[in-house]
């Protein structure tokens, strides 16, 4: 089985291609934040052990993207396409998109899937976003 690039983000859900976001869970305020670390609650401050860890579908709300010709990101071939998400309500991340710009409006709702890629020479499996729809 291909491992996932990066595990403590995201799991696959079911078979997949689709994606889980692992977000925490803070039980002192109730919270959702992303991604989940191991010094406990960005928003309350609340330690580690009051956090757990929830999956939620990688579903999010395109807001504005870009492609980059340019190697800016180590694992980031260029041209890519780049964008700000809204992964959660008030949570927003920069995400990966799959393909090129042509297929992305602001607004759109884009979801996470696993997409096989080179890392020093092993395969892996990325999180990117594509259309809903077209997973
Ligand atoms: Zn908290």
């Amino acid at each position: 089985m291909t491992a996932l690039e990066k595990p403590d983000l995201y799991e696959l859900d079911g078979d997949g291609p689709a994606l889980n976001l692992l977000f925490g869970r803070c039980a002192a305020c109730d919270r959702l934040h992303f991604p989940r670390t191991r010094y406990g609650c960005p928003r309350c401050g609340a330690r580690p052990e009051q956090v757990q860890s929830e999956p939620r579908p990688g579903r999010a709300t395109l807001l504005t993207f870009i492609t980059l010709h340019a190697k800016l990101a180590p694992g980031a071939v260029p041209p890519c396409v780049v964008g700000e998400a809204e992964i959660a309500p008030g949570t927003i991340e920069e995400i990966m998109l799959s393909g090129t710009e042509e297929a992305y409006r602001d607004g759109m709702t884009v979801v996470a899937r696993a997409e096989a890629v080179e890392r020093g020479g092993e395969t892996v499996l990325a999180c990117r976003f594509a259309p809903e729809g077209k997973v």
